[in-house]
């Protein structure tokens, strides 16, 4: 019982207070920053540019859980449906202690400009819960994970809202949230989430497809700028799924030594390099990158300004920020994770000639993946590996190539040049609609 109050004296006024609180790291504020720039640009009717400022519809859900001890604790989570007139809302669900409404405001408004970037028949959305993964236990896991498919499941179906794991989900959630899905249905309706392991309905490739489609990026990018990536240095910040292929995948495609690397304990650097499968090792048998034998531990802030040619942060939103992005010294800047540089930031990288590929484009390939996933779904029939890629690559090349053209056509930074983009073809299709 006193886990239950603590739960709800501790979470709710805490959510309630998010709607358009001024706080100075709140995502949604930058998002919306990046799109009024945009919009400025594009020149935007004020109406279009008014209904852009708003998610379309969203939902707050409570839900009891049974917990190991016997008690039941109450959580917290959301569901955002940002803006679907391109097609079905889409995007990921995240499981973490210090989520709140904004952050899946923001998170959802991104999910709608990236699977516009990317030219995907899918609008954007995002879910979130408000729990810490680490301090669960599976059962309770899978109990939390069908208590928010059965709120939230109502507003989901493969032409309504496609969710998909993001931080601190899986592809195991994905599955418990599949079937829950399923039973409330009366049918096996797999494709109502992507990520899913293959067994029940995956795609070959989702596994590593946002980092893949991040390196992809950063191939094109390396053209542009004429820099030779083979034997340079890369760091990545951040070590889940997206960080951890990052590492396998800069050095496998891209020839590159990566020298640091972190987890939210902390990074390891090695000017000689850190080998993926020993570092992948490591972190599995002692819980973090940290303490890997032979390297010096660096903070995350140390890592984000490290002499590499190619940057990759690939954990949490707000992490370059106006305090720090004088110091970055990277060629390059690949956006992995969402959300990572603020706008000030944006604008002090641009003037130091730092090439960033912005998030809407640079961890584009997972919803790109997920978008596969849903055709094989839909068809019943399924591609290997090889054919997974092959599409995917020439999705990012295309993509890269229309933002990159678009920021010099504007005279503007790439996150600008990809908004412009994005949100002229919801724009376009909205008009199109008879919305505006
Ligand atoms: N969570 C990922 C993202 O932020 C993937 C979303 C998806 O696959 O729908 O792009």
């Amino acid at each position: 019982m006193i886990e239950r109050n603590e739960s709800v004296r501790c979470t709710l006024p805490d959510m309630l207070m998010q709607t358009e609180s001024a706080s100075e790291r709140n995502p949604f504020i930058f998002a919306r920053k990046q799109l009024d720039e945009a919009a400025a640009i594009m020149k935007l009717d004020p109406a279009t540019h008014e209904l852009l400022r708003w998610p379309l519809r969203e939902l707050h859900v409570t839900m009891p859980v049974k917990m190991d001890n016997g008690c039941t604790k109450i959580f917290h989570g959301f569901r955002v449906q940002y803006n679907d007139a391109r097609g079905p809302n889409k995007g990921g669900i995240r499981f973490h202690p210090d989520e709140t409404i904004d952050t899946v405001r923001a998170l959802a408004a991104w999910m709608t400009w990236k699977t516009a970037v990317m030219d995907l028949p899918l609008g954007g959305g995002k879910g979130g819960v408000i729990c810490d993964t680490k301090s669960m236990s599976s059962g309770e896991l899978e109990r939390l994970s069908r208590a928010y498919i059965r709120q939230v499941g109502r507003m989901l179906g493969l032409e309504k809202d496609v969710p998909a794991p993001d931080l601190y989900t899986t592809p195991q959630i994905m599955a418990w949230m599949a079937d829950e899905y399923s039973f409330m249905q009366g049918n096996n309706e797999f494709g109502v989430i992507t990520g899913k392991p293959l067994a029940i309905g995956g795609s070959a490739g989702r596994g590593d497809a946002t980092a893949r489609g991040g390196i992809y990026c950063v191939r094109e990018a390396s053209e542009v700028i004429g820099l030779n990536l083979s034997g340079k240095k890369a760091a990545i910040q951040g070590y889940g799924n997206v960080g951890s292929h990052a590492h396998k995948l800069a050095a496998e495609l891209l020839g590159m030594k990566v020298v640091c690397v972190s987890d939210s304990k902390g990074g390891i650097y090695n000017p000689e390099g850190l080998d993926h499968a020993e570092v992948s090792a490591h972190k599995e048998a002692a819980g973090s990158v940290t303490g890997f034998p032979g390297s010096l531990a660096v903070s995350n802030e140390e890592l984000l300004e490290l002499d590499v040619a190619v940057l990759f942060p690939a954990a949490m939103e707000s992490v370059i920020t106006g305090s720090n992005a004088e110091n970055i010294r990277a060629k390059i800047v690949a956006e992995l994770a969402n959300g990572p540089t603020t706008p000030e930031a944006d604008s002090i990288l641009y003037s130091k000639g730092i090439l960033v590929i912005p998030d809407l484009l640079c961890n584009a390939g997972g919803v790109t993946v997920s978008y596969f996933e849903m055709v094989q779904n839909t068809y019943g029939y399924y591609w290997d590996e090889d054919e997974v890629y092959r599409r995917l690559e020439k999705k990012m090349k295309t993509a890269f190539r229309s933002v990159n053209e678009t920021s010099g056509r504007y005279n503007v930074h790439n996150r600008l040049g990809a908004y412009i983009v994005g949100v002229g073809r919801v724009a376009d299709a909205m008009k199109l609609r008879g919305w505006i």
